[in-house]
């Protein structure tokens, strides 16, 4: 697939001053946010869109107090965000709300997903490798709660995993219980 990719311009943000640059696959329109200098390790986030939690503050999930944490340290350290458009871990929209219906009626994350013919998780990151070839990064700091982030990029190696410690609320506590008792995450970490 042939990717369209922008020219830098600055942005800054309630967290910090970034550059961002975005990048088009088809019909999705992914952005690196970034700080400099990179460094020889990279600290990168990879973040998967969220509207409901990024952009309206849901409590359902952990997503946009990963995504601020993480714009927070790279203001900090420097590295990247990279913020792709794969909102509902792949599924869209539509369907991720028809998945919280299936919750609201007593279903959790992961069989939501199955009763409506989806995988728990839809997510792919070739584009991934592609930004930060892109880029010149090699080597990477993973900032994650998520193991299997670990696997999945071929291109770059993972020297550390920096972990994000987010403080549970009433209504994500059994959606983060899935994800560390059924998706492997790690989110016990001071
Ligand atoms: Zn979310």
């Amino acid at each position: 697939m042939k990717i369209e990719i922008s020219n830098i311009a600055n942005l800054p943000s309630r967290f910090g001053k970034y550059k961002i640059k975005a990048f088009k696959e088809g019909f999705k329109e992914h952005l690196a946010i970034y700080k400099e200098p990179f460094g020889d390790v990279t600290n990168v986030r990879i973040h998967s869109e969220c509207l409901t939690g990024d952009a309206i503050g849901s409590l359902k999930c952990d997503c946009r107090d990963q995504l601020e944490a993480s714009l927070k340290f790279i203001e900090e350290h420097s590295g990247m965000v990279i913020y792709l458009r794969q909102e509902g871990r792949n599924i869209g929209l539509l369907n991720k709300i028809n998945a919280y219906a299936l919750q609201d009626k007593g279903l959790d994350t992961i069989e939501a997903n199955h009763q409506l013919g989806f995988k728990a998780d839809e997510r792919t990151y070739e584009i991934v490798d592609f930004i930060l070839k892109h880029f010149g990064i090699t080597k990477i700091n993973l900032l994650t709660n998520n193991p299997l982030k670990l696997m999945g990029l071929k291109c770059v190696e993972v020297i550390a995993r920096v972990p994000i410690v987010i403080e549970p609320n009433e209504f994500n506590e059994g959606y983060l219980r899935v994800k560390k008792e059924q998706m492997g995450h790690i989110l016990d970490e001071k």
